[in-house]
């Protein structure tokens, strides 16, 4: 729920994804009209350079031969290009889907199957694509580590951990079922929690969508309470952006997870009232006040101020790296705008009964 920037090197891994089908296509559109299916082949074999390397060593080199020999390679590889340079306004009009021939699109999830579950863990491709890359064979299962432990808390329902590698799984933001040319898209690949993947997953992607590389949430929605803070909702920072509010808190369930999850915000209130309470205290026993305030009431609304922007500030601090901290520091908002008179008033009468 908090907007994500990728370090250097987790970047280097995804970039490495993208060089490689940029150097993909690029021969496959190399193909001279006059040339023969042999002649195809009998170049497919002579590849210079990191595609060279990968193809001799993998499967690649079946692929860029069928895609060369494909009617519509031009087509695929426009539409490609067409969706990772438009990418990011996908995430409000959906990506436009292009008619492609039965075989066509077949062959292209099937290949682009084949990069993401198999090639992308071959060492000939990490090699070639991957500048030092220090991981295990298994790259997806080094990036999972890797990511998780800099970015420790899901993205997408900021509950779950998931810097334990068992915990998370990498999300194709749009589904690659639907979108297999973006399967290894840099832009595409999101670490999250199982249940937040596996639920976007099922179904297609909710759009508008937020989304982690693009989007901070939290300028979009805030979380609002009921008076006996019992009952949590989501509502739009403005008005335009109610519907994605509302997209976002069905795609992940957010309302019914958090509702659940009240029983931190107990903690954190009963936190705040004591030191408000045990702050009032010490200020009564003064014998010179240094407030001009009118009432006890205004004093201790005062105290609460303090000590919710204190704990505002102390939970951005560990926004991303704590589970709940959106919800936390909303909650503080809310008792600040609207709940300010009330909790002064039950403090009060707390310390000094009525
Ligand atoms: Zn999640």
């Amino acid at each position: 729920m908090w907007q994500i920037t990728l370090d250097n090197y987790a970047k280097k891994i995804t970039r490495g994804f993208d060089n490689f089908v940029d150097d993909f296509f690029n021969w496959v559109l190399d193909r001279k009209p006059t040339e023969s299916l042999t002649e195809l082949f009998e170049r497919a074999k002579n590849i210079e350079g990191r595609l060279g390397e990968v193809s001799r060593a993998t499967s690649v080199s079946k692929w860029l031969v069928r895609f060369a020999n494909c009617a519509e390679s031009e087509k695929i590889s426009y539409y490609y290009y067409y969706k990772i340079k438009n990418y990011h306004l996908f995430t409000d009009t959906g990506v436009p889907v292009w008619r492609f021939l039965g075989s066509t699109k077949s062959m292209i999830s099937k290949c682009f199957h084949y990069f993401y579950s198999t090639l992308i863990d071959t060492v000939a491709f990490q090699d070639a694509y991957i500048n030092d890359y220090e991981g295990g064979a298994e790259l997806k299962k080094q990036f999972r580590t890797y990511v998780g432990e800099k970015h420790p808390i899901c993205p997408y329902c900021d509950h779950t951990r998931i810097d334990l590698d068992r915990f998370s799984s990498i999300d194709h933001f749009f589904p690659k079922a639907i979108h297999p040319l973006l399967s290894i898209h840099s832009n595409n690949l999101v670490l999250a929690c199982s249940a937040c993947n596996d639920r976007i997953k099922q179904a297609q992607v909710l759009i508008p969508a937020l989304h982690p590389y693009i989007h901070e949430p939290h300028d979009y929605f805030q979380f609002y309470f009921s008076s006996n803070y019992q009952v949590i909702f989501a509502r739009p920072k403005l008005p335009s952006h109610l519907d994605i509010t509302k997209k976002y808190m069905i795609s992940y369930q957010i309302e019914a997870l958090y509702q659940k999850r009240l029983d931190i915000l107990v903690k954190e209130l009963s936190e705040l009232r004591g030191n408000v309470r045990r702050a009032f205290r010490r200020y009564r026993n003064l014998s010179v006040k240094r407030w001009n305030c009118s009432s006890d009431e205004e004093v201790v609304k005062r105290m609460l101020e303090y000590h919710i922007k204190y704990r505002i500030n102390k939970n951005y601090k560990l926004k991303g790296q704590k589970p709940m901290v959106k919800m936390i520091i909303d909650f503080y908002t809310d008792i600040q705008n609207r709940f300010l008179e009330s909790e002064s008033r039950f403090i009060v009468i707390n310390v000094v009964g009525y």
